[in-house]
């Protein structure tokens, strides 16, 4: 089968008025039907603005400039915005968005929020959309009654759940989750988790799940990206990455992170900044907080080398082994 979707050199930047930000520069992928991929990294690192860039919804001043994203065999890039809403966004891909359990609208009830592309996109009859409401909140695990409670009605699992309802509704083949468990305790963390699991075995769904915890991504991905200053600088199946990280960038991430497994270590920060994005330092863009760094890092960007079955770092530590300038 072929992949479902395909990034290919994808560039977004901010214009801004102090210069251009690279917030996405050369990103390629590919994610294939029933297949997960989580996005790791620190905030800021570009992961949201990747996203953003897979519905074509780049808030100004950024614009998508270069590369191809091409969903079920078309490249959205290109396309008129009339096109995009009518066939593919919340379509093909939909996305539960950073924050959006808090950003329910207060006056709508329940099935009325999930209803409404239903009835604009869908040309459904209020009834039908009801029932198609009905069972994406079973699709959720929520019951008949929440759907016609309002949000300050419900619990902060259960507006995430609709919220995941939400994005459910068209039943698109693509679901992004930008950072969907962040606010959530451990418990509800772990029920959401357990949830976007069924629904890639239930429904075979593709997901790309965004966290800057990798040991959360671990529990739900079959690869992982592990995105540093607009770029991926690891990219490889889940298990491999989690145990067994081939970049310094990786390692140092997972050494800031609780593992939920295994032995108890102290937990490290990764001490200095990520670079600005106006003007990235010119060889590896990790090199100023790396301890390994070598004068090569300072001068030349290192190519993808391959460290493994399909995984790759972008690290001058694996020259010599064979090398790609791209991931697609
Ligand atoms: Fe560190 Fe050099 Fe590898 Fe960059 S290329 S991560 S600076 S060792
Ligand atoms: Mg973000």
């Amino acid at each position: 089968m072929p992949p479902i979707l395909e990034v290919r050199d994808l560039h977004v930047h901010y214009y801004t008025l102090r210069g251009v930000v690279r917030a996405v520069d050369g990103v390629s992928f590919t994610l294939e039907p029933g297949e997960v991929l989580g996005v790791a990294g620190e905030s800021g690192c570009g992961k949201s603005t990747l996203a953003w860039a897979l519905l074509r919804l780049v808030p100004p001043p950024g614009r998508i400039a270069k590369g191809e994203i091409i969903i079920d065999g078309e490249d959205i890039v290109g396309m008129s915005e009339d096109e995009v809403r009518s066939r593919i966004r919340w379509q093909k891909i939909s996305m539960i968005f950073q924050g959006a359990m808090n950003a329910l609208n207060p006056v709508y009830r329940v099935w009325e929020q999930i209803a409404e592309p239903l009835i604009v996109h869908r040309g459904m009859t209020k009834e039908q959309a009801y029932n198609r409401v009905i069972e994406v909140l079973e699709m959720v695990g929520l019951g008949e009654d929440v759907a016609q409670r309002y949000p300050h009605e419900l619990s902060g699992g259960q507006k995430q759940r609709v919220v995941i309802a939400m994005a459910l509704a068209l039943d698109p083949p693509i679901l992004i989750a930008d950072e969907p468990t962040t606010a959530l305790d451990t418990i509800i963390q772990a029920q959401i988790l357990n949830l976007l699991k069924d629904l890639k075995h239930k429904l075979g769904m593709s997901i790309i799940f965004i966290s800057h915890d990798l040991s959360v991504i671990a529990e739900l991905a079959d690869k992982i990206a592990v995105m540093y200053a607009g770029k991926i600088v690891e990219y490889g199946p889940s298990e491999q990455i989690y145990n067994n990280p081939q970049h310094p960038y990786t390692r140092a991430l997972l050494r800031a992170i609780p593992r939920l497994h295994g032995p108890k270590e102290k937990l490290a920060y990764i001490p200095g900044q990520p670079p600005d994005l106006r003007r990235p330092p010119p060889g590896c863009r990790f090199a100023p907080r790396c301890p390994q760094a070598m004068p090569v890092c300072h001068e030349h960007e290192p190519p993808y080398f391959e460290v493994g079955d399909n995984h790759y770092a972008m690290c001058w530590l694996h020259r010599g082994k064979s090398e790609r300038r791209t991931l697609a």
